[in-house]
């Protein structure tokens, strides 16, 4: 860990003494960090609480679009010249067991890169407090403020906690339901033999979906990591699912036998299926905490970090009166983004046709390029039509 992000940064340790801030925030992913960044730029108070010591592991693909560094004013190359940033020029992607369309572009439509560094840079940038190794054993209301832990006390408490996060539940999110993504994922450097053994070009990730399209897994090389995994909406049969998909990218020479054994598990919730409660008194939700994830991709990275910043700017406007209804310009925000949270056209549509048909009409159009290209990647997963958000 660098000393800047000992245990609390700035400040006193939360010991016995209570400390106070204008925001309390709970999660220093990209959601916590993105939202305390602006709100520090603006002159607040931010302490941010995670339970984990940065740099730390997250499961997740590691896989941004071009807009999530313009909405940080992050610049490639100089993010990129000590940490991994893969700039990606294309994708295979198609049905498990058929041959994937390859769909090449000029320039850089996505980069890859390791959650291990990025959330460590985000959270080092946002220039809050830090208190972490801590998770959030309490959580009370006493007249306008939140007390977290007996030890902070804050008019404002953000939840960025995760799916799981304790903020979250407070306000009433649901674990388990409709649109709960199960996943299982691995990320390992290659060594010289592996280098060897594995055919994936690190600027074209690969995608397949399973044949009942409630998921898809992918190989994705980042300079000298790869990052396998498997999503799927609800859990049952994942680690079936993940070792089928492992054996298909072996046989087809994709990667190499000697992976290593040991895969991580999340969820997470995609937007529109079982829409999580935004705003209490005194309380926003951000990120997974709020369930934003995109339904097609599964991508919840954007989602995170624009909430993040959509948070803070409601949070802003609200000027230190933190009521429900003083928030409620934060689901106006969200809503005017993201639209009002519903179930995207195809899972009404997935819902009236048999399983067996659906794989069939889903392989037929997996296969077809101009399918893959306008639809699967430049509309659900590159998300062309939407440009970076912008915050004046
Ligand atoms: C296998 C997998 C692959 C994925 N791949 C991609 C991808 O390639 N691209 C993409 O865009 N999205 C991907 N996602 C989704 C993406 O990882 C999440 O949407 C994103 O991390 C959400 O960011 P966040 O800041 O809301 O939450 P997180 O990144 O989960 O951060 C939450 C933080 O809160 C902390 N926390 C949790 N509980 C507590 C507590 N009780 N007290 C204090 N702190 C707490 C955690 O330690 C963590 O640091 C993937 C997800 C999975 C599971």
């Amino acid at each position: 860990m660098t000393p800047g992000l000992a245990a609390v940064r700035a400040g006193k340790s939360p010991g016995r003494v209570m400390q106070s801030c204008d925001v309390l925030i709970v999660g220093g992913g990209p959601a916590g960090s993105s939202c305390a960044w602006r709100l520090t730029q603006a002159g607040l108070d931010v302490l941010l609480l995670d339970r984990r010591s940065f740099p730390r592991d997250k499961v997740c693909g590691g896989w941004i679009t071009p807009q999530v560094l313009q909405e940080l004013q992050l610049d490639p190359v100089a993010y990129g010249a000590d940490r991994v940033l893969q700039p990606i020029t294309g994708f295979r992607a198609g049905l498990m067991g058929a041959a994937p369309v390859q769909t090449n572009y000029s320039a850089p439509v996505s980069y890859g890169l390791r959650r291990f560094e990025f959330d460590h840079f985000l959270l080092e940038r946002s220039a809050a407090r830090l208190c972490l190794g801590t998770g959030v054993q309490g959580l009370r209301r006493a007249g306008q403020e939140w007390i977290i832990n007996e030890e902070i006390r804050a008019p404002l408490v953000v939840g960025a906690g995760g799916h799981f996060c304790p903020v979250a539940r407070l306000l009433g999110a649901r674990l388990q339901g409709e649109g709960v993504v199960a996943a299982q994922e691995m990320e390992f450097p290659l060594n010289p033999q592996q280098q060897e053994a594995c055919s994936i070009d690190p600027a074209i990730p690969e995608l397949y979906f399973c044949p009942d399209l409630k998921g898809y897994g992918w190989g994705f090389r980042k300079q000298n990591f790869l990052n396998l995994g498997l999503g799927r909406l609800g859990n049952q049969g994942l680690s079936r699912h993940v070792a089928t998909f492992f054996d298909f990218l072996k046989a087809e020479g994709k990667i190499p036998a000697d992976i290593p054994p040991r895969l991580h598990g999340h969820a997470y919730l995609l937007r529109g299926y079982t829409p999580r409660n935004l705003i209490g008194e005194g309380m926003l939700l951000v990120g997974d905490a709020a369930g934003l994830a995109y339904s097609q991709s599964g991508e919840g990275i954007r989602p995170a970090i624009e909430s993040g910043l959509l948070a803070a700017k409601a949070i802003l406007e609200a000027g230190g009166r933190y009521s429900r209804e003083n928030l409620e310009s934060y689901r106006t925000l969200m809503d005017g983004r993201f639209g009002r949270p519903r179930k995207h056209w195809t899972v009404n549509v997935a819902r009236c046709i048999p399983e067996r048909i659906l794989a069939s009409v889903g392989g037929a159009l997996l296969g077809a390029p101009w399918f893959s290209k306008h639809v699967l990647l430049e509309r659900w997963f590159l998300h062309l039509h939407q440009p970076a958000l912008s915050i004046g």
